[in-house]
């Protein structure tokens, strides 16, 4: 069994073929599918999609820090009806970006408050994004895990992980940092790309038992793709490049993501 831990399916970019994406999806072994709908219009399409694949699909509700500029408190009552529908799976993505507008820090941090607590109020992990700015010191993994270790009290019984990661870019400290605060570590298809040398290398360090795969598609698609439109029938060949860097068949690194990501979202079989 496989599991895509983060899509965007409700994407534009999937307008004209989604349900036959979703189809390939499945022919190709991914059995369920996170939604990441992190902008308050997202949220109802995305209430949707997983209604209309029963079992296939779980949500993670949250606004993004990259749509700072479009946040208003008056969403977040909206936001927890979403929390609550049967359909949540998660809280997120929500997070800190430094890469592009490292001037809405303070506001990006406000709305990452704003929201932490409701983790707690609906009892859902985290899907967390975190993107270090271009200039040195614009550490916004840093600043996240201060957040994080000061004052996040979601402590989900009998679960190994309270959030993910996702898109991890940071460096092997950053992994066990977010490890140790409970965090699961999300790799997508920037894991195959040449640069990446020190992301490889992290998840051999960090081993595999806090990895979850995903695609974060419509973008990163794996370096056999580059360039093209990504989804989630990629995560075999993502599942294939991690058993590459640890010695270790596909399948079992199928086996191990999927069993993590299956208890950290509290997706059934
Ligand atoms: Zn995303």
């Amino acid at each position: 069994m496989l599991i895509e831990t983060h899509c965007h399916l409700n994407d534009r970019a999937f307008a004209d073929d989604r349900g036959a994406v979703i189809g390939r999806a499945l022919a190709a072994g991914v059995e369920k599918f996170v939604e990441i709908a992190c902008a308050a219009p997202e949220w109802e399409p995305a209430r949707s999609l997983c209604a209309a694949w029963p079992g296939k699909f779980a949500c993670a509700y949250g606004l993004h820090p990259e749509y700072v500029k479009d946040y208003r408190p008056e969403q977040l009552p909206e936001l927890e009806k979403f929390l609550a529908d049967p359909t949540a799976a998660a809280l997120g993505e929500i997070g800190l970006d430094y890469w592009w507008e490292p001037e809405r820090a303070e506001e990006q941090r406000a709305m990452l408050e704003a929201q932490l607590p409701l983790s707690v109020k609906y009892g859902k992990p985290v899907v967390f994004h975190a993107r270090n700015g271009k200039e040195p010191g614009q550490d916004a993994y840093a600043a996240l895990f201060a957040r994080l270790k000061s004052s996040w009290s979601y402590f989900p019984p009998g679960r190994r992980h309270r959030g993910v990661l996702h898109c991890f870019s940071g460096s092997y400290d950053d992994a066990r940092s977010a490890v140790g605060l409970g965090l699961a570590i999300g790799v997508n298809g920037s894991y195959t790309y040449p640069r990446n040398s020190d992301l490889r290398e992290t998840v051999k360090k960090i081993g595999l038992g806090s990895v979850v795969l995903e695609t974060d598609c419509p973008y990163l698609p794996p370096q056999s793709s580059r360039g093209k439109r990504n989804d989630p029938s990629f995560i075999p060949e993502i599942a294939l490049a991690v058993g590459d860097g640890l010695g270790m068949s596909a399948a079992a690194v199928a086996e191990k993501t999927s069993g993590t990501a299956a208890e950290l979202f509290g997706l059934q079989g």
